[in-house]
């Protein structure tokens, strides 16, 4: 008997025994009382005196796949006891309908690990409603895109954790454009926040702007300092409308992936920035281009 037909033979036969679907083990010696060793019986018999032995196969035909079915030590004894109630025909579909009750309980397994896999992804993409404030992403961003940025004090340390959350998430093949998207979000908006910190100022509930090139009152380096100071802001703005395009990105793959109606009634993330000089304010929904999703999150433009 070739190890390769009795290997198929037990794959699909699920190691049970055609007949009772006990469960079944290859080794004599297994550790696990409770299996009962299987057996790989002949459906034409093995020789032509054996049960159900007359027919024209050749011994090797007779040892193949198609002519051996996998039962427990008293189904075979059964069989070949009683040739009468088990002619080849009979054993055929017994085996047949076995196996195909096999593929039928495998996939339902299957299924069992997706659902695992999408309650998981599901609760990631909760984590990111609550711990980026989706909800209130136009009213949060319009603070830390204004010219006296401000940022939530519970801001920071809710962003950081959620980068570590989707650092932490395993992602099945099937959602690794959400990977990349989620991944992309949590790493512009924790280092958003982080680019902020570095010249903030707490007040109230609130990190604001440290204008530290008001320092001293009759600062020598005025000029340069400024012009750090807006070089800054710019990085800080530049990563909130990245993070933007991230999100709408995350949004889109949510929906197509997870759940289709994933912020569906608001649509696209918008932002607001300003107000400019001239008292105006820009309003816009920052959106990645295919080509830039492809590349993401490799091409992550950071300042660190
Ligand atoms: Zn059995
Ligand atoms: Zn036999």
């Amino acid at each position: 008997m070739k190890s390769k037909d009795v290997k198929i033979l037990w794959g699909r036969s699920g190691n049970r025994c055609a007949i009772c679907k006990t469960p079944l083990t290859q080794e004599a010696t297994s550790p696990t009382a409770s299996f009962t060793l299987g057996e790989q019986a002949h459906i034409v018999g093995d020789k032509e005196n054996a049960a159900r032995g007359k027919s024209l196969l050749t011994s090797e035909e007779r040892d193949s796949y198609h002519n051996l079915i996998l039962l427990c030590p008293n189904h075979h004894t059964e069989i070949d006891k009683n040739e009468v109630g088990w002619p080849v025909d009979k054993l055929h579909q017994v085996k047949s309908v076995h196996e195909l009750w096999v593929t039928e309980t495998l996939s339902e397994t299957i299924d069992h690990v997706r659902l695992a896999q999408q309650t998981a992804i599901s609760a990631v993409v909760d984590t990111a409603v609550e711990l980026c404030d989706l909800e209130n992403w136009q009213s949060w961003t319009s603070h830390a895109l204004s010219p006296s940025q401000r940022w939530r004090e519970d801001m920071p340390s809710a962003l950081f954790n959620f980068r570590k959350r989707v650092n932490a998430t395993i992602w099945p093949p099937e959602f690794d454009e959400l990977s990349r998207a989620a991944i992309s979000l949590s790493v512009l908006l924790h280092c958003a926040s982080d680019e902020f910190m570095k010249h903030s100022d707490s007040l109230g509930n609130y990190y604001v702007a440290d204008r530290f090139y008001r320092r001293p009152a009759n600062n020598t380096d005025y000029d340069a300092d400024l012009v750090e100071f807006e070089a800054w802001q710019d990085r800080c703005y530049d990563l909130v409308r990245q993070a933007t395009k991230a999100a709408n990105w995350f949004a889109d793959v949510v929906r197509r992936d997870v759940n289709p109606m994933f912020f569906a009634a608001k649509g696209r993330f918008f932002i607001e920035e300003g107000p400019f000089e001239d008292l105006s304010v820009r309003v816009s929904i920052p959106q990645y281009t295919d080509a830039e999703k492809t590349a993401l999150p490799a091409s992550l433009k950071l300042y660190a």
